[in-house]
This record gives structure tokens, sequence and C-alpha cells, in this order.
């Protein structure tokens, strides 16, 4: 989508900092990070949120699954445990309209989720 600021930084139109690609997902680190280690899983192709993610295939969907494992797995500051969080619209104060998860950790995180 044009006017996507994550469709931009997929396309390498706006630089970022990856941690991880293939076919289906990109992965980069969150701008603001709000724990230690906060990295953002996309899908290339643009959904706007879970609401949105019947129009991904179950083949794309579980590519978003097993690149939040491979990251995990692959960061030593994450073998404690890590949260994995997808804002979905207004209420969850979804800021980009892009479909995208949230890897949390690096530290030990708040019992309470909101
Ligand atoms: P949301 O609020 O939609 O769940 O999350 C959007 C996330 O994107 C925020 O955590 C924000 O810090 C991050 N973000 C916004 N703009 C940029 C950017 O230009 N580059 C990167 N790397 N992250 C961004
Ligand atoms: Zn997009």
């Amino acid at each position: 989508m044009d006017n996507c600021l994550f469709c931009k930084i997929i396309k390498g139109e706006i630089p970022s900092t990856k941690v991880f690609e293939n076919d289906q997902v990109f992965a980069f680190k969150d701008i603001n990070p709000q724990t230690p280690f906060h990295v953002l899983v996309v899908p290339k192709k643009h959904v706007s949120s879970v609401a949105e993610i019947d129009q991904l295939s179950n083949d794309e969907i579980a590519a978003c699954l097993l690149a939040i494992r491979q990251i995990a797995t692959s960061e030593s500051s994450l073998s404690g445990g890590f949260r994995i969080i997808s804002n979905c619209g207004v209420d969850a104060c979804q800021s980009v309209p892009h479909l995208h998860f949230h890897i949390l950790g690096g530290t030990r995180m708040a019992e309470r989720m909101a």
C-alpha cells in the first residue's frame, strides 16, 4: 500500500534496523522501545490488523508466528520469556494500520497487561 509507513519500511524506502526477513515476513527494531528488547514483526502483505487477518493465507499467518519463534529463540535476552502484543483498532491505541506483532522482553514485565 502506497501510503503505509510499514510498507515503506519493508520496501526499504524508510530505514529500519532489520532483525529478520523471509519471503512473507519482515521484522525490525521498534523506534521507541518500551522494553530492552522490542521488535516488530509484520507480514509483507498489507493488512490493517488482526481484524483483517482473513485476507492473509494460513501460510502467511503461520509465517508471522514462526518468525516470532525464530527471533525469540535466537535472542539470549529472551531466554526467560517474552510477550507478544498486536494492538487492533482505536481502543487498543493502534497507531500504525499495518498488522504487526510487538515482541517485548529482556526484562521482567508487569503481570497486568493494560
Ligand atoms: P502500535 O501503536 O500501532 O501498536 O505500534 C506501532 C509501533 O511502531 C510503535 O511502537 C512505534 O514506536 C513504532 N514506530 C512508529 N514509527 C516507526 C518508524 O518509523 N520506525 C520504527 N522502527 N518503528 C516505528
Ligand atoms: Zn502496509
